[in-house]
């Protein structure tokens, strides 16, 4: 081939990449803004674009890639299954659930599993259930339930959901918002203690705050929120949709942090990165006062969903991934912290999930992902400076020390 060839190749792939990202942009409704890359296939840590480039995925898909694009067990359960036996909604029995609900009851350590589709159908899901436990076992007066949440919370996008949030770019212009509810800062047991009253049901929080910016709680924190719920009657309920499945190390973020919730909120990792799958773990004295017709959804639940799901959870019995979470957690969090002063002002995380900071004088998060995919790695930024790293747990130390030191480079040009 001609040099000249070459570079109309190069061209011709340029242009491609640029329509597909104007069909989209054409045809597609404006409530994303992705960085200017257009994958086309993925293996493992590794994502690569329509032109053949490839990048280090350090988003993971909000952590629903936890084990990695196209894990080997994961992607033969849902292949197996789609020769099988897909949907047939709840109103027959099938006969991949039952296996998935108890190994993930059994994994959580509780007696009973709520299946859904999505994290907001979880959350969702966990609302109603408290607000049945509040009404029919607490004896809160009807109507009356309220629900505690904390300020900086990201637990979805429906309309209940977001009337809670205290995002106004995620909230304004659609109300009327859902009442019964009271947001208090996060990591404020005394603010927590002041808001929980006779008709409080439940206290509803991440044990780290993600999509706030890996903002991790002091440690008395959650014991305090466990304390606190059990002395006022009211019910724990732990949002891990982000945290859980291995991200920080362990089964769940509550387990590092040695307090047992009263429900379990899971969805993300649990559908392995191939399908939806949501859930809600609890006892069955709380999850137990649903009833036939009260609650459902036509997939939650699903025999596709329920292969691939109980794959995932076969993946976390060994406990490999959590080891191996909290082993690159470690390298990855010593190798940030080396980094503040030199452009990073703060580093959060545990296990393989790390919050920085970039000096906002130096750059906004955004810039500093377009830089980053300018070098091969892919991360997303969230409110402002702050950047989220979340790799699949598969990577590499050596890929994952790539990515730092392409970090390290993109910071140093930016202090010049
Ligand atoms: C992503 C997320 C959700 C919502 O999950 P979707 O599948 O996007 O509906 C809820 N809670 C937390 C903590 C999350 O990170």
């Amino acid at each position: 081939m001609s040099a000249g060839a070459g570079a109309d190749a190069i061209r011709a792939e340029a242009t491609r990449t640029e329509r597909v990202i104007e069909q989209a942009e054409r045809w597609g409704a404006h409530n994303y803004h992705p960085l200017h890359v257009v994958a086309a296939s993925a293996e493992g840590a590794w994502i690569t674009d329509v032109d053949g480039r490839r990048y280090l995925d350090c988003l993971a898909a909000y952590s629903a890639v936890n084990f990695g694009h196209g894990h080997p067990a994961l992607v033969a359960a849902a292949k197996a299954q789609l020769d099988r036996l897909t949907l047939t909604s709840r109103a027959f029995h099938n006969d991949r659930l039952g296996p998935f609900l108890e190994r993930l009851a059994r994994l959580v350590g509780k007696e009973m599993v709520l299946p859904m589709n999505t994290g907001a159908e979880a959350v969702e899901s966990a609302i109603k259930i408290a607000r049945a436990w509040g009404y029919r076992v607490k004896g809160v007066p009807t109507g009356k339930a309220r629900i505690v949440v904390a300020n900086g919370n990201f637990h979805g996008r429906t309309t209940t959901i977001i009337s809670f949030s205290d995002d106004a770019e995620a909230r304004a212009d659609f109300g009327p918002y859902t009442p019964g509810f009271v947001s208090v800062p996060y990591g404020d047991l005394a603010a927590l203690e002041a808001a929980i009253d006779e008709n409080t049901v439940a206290v509803l929080l991440e044990p780290i705050q993600g999509e706030a910016g890996i903002r991790v709680p002091p440690a008395d924190y959650l014991p305090g929120v466990r304390a606190l719920t059990t002395e006022r009657n009211a019910l724990f309920i732990a949002d891990e949709i982000q945290s859980g499945l291995g991200r920080t190390g362990a089964t769940l973020q509550v387990r590092n942090a040695g307090v047992e919730p009263d429900l379990i909120l899971l969805g993300k990792a649990l559908g392995g990165g191939i399908v939806p799958v949501s859930a809600v773990v609890g006892d069955a004295d709380v999850i137990g006062v649903i009833q036939p017709g009260q609650h459902g959804s036509t997939f939650g639940g699903n025999p596709l969903a329920a292969a691939v799901g109980l794959a995932v959870v076969e993946l976390l019995e060994t406990g490999d991934m959590q080891t191996r979470a909290r082993q690159l957690g470690e390298h990855l969090q010593q190798r940030l912290r080396a980094l503040v002063g030199q452009g990073l002002t703060e580093v959060r995380g545990v296990g393989l999930w790390a919050g920085i900071d970039v000096d906002p004088a130096l750059a906004s998060g955004r810039r500093v992902c377009e830089l980053l995919a300018e070098r091969g790695v892919l991360a997303k930024d969230t409110h402002g400076s702050t950047l989220r790293l979340a790799p699949p747990i598969v990577v590499e130390l050596a890929d994952l020390d790539w990515a730092v030191d392409q970090l390290e480079a993109v910071l140093a040009e930016l202090r010049g």
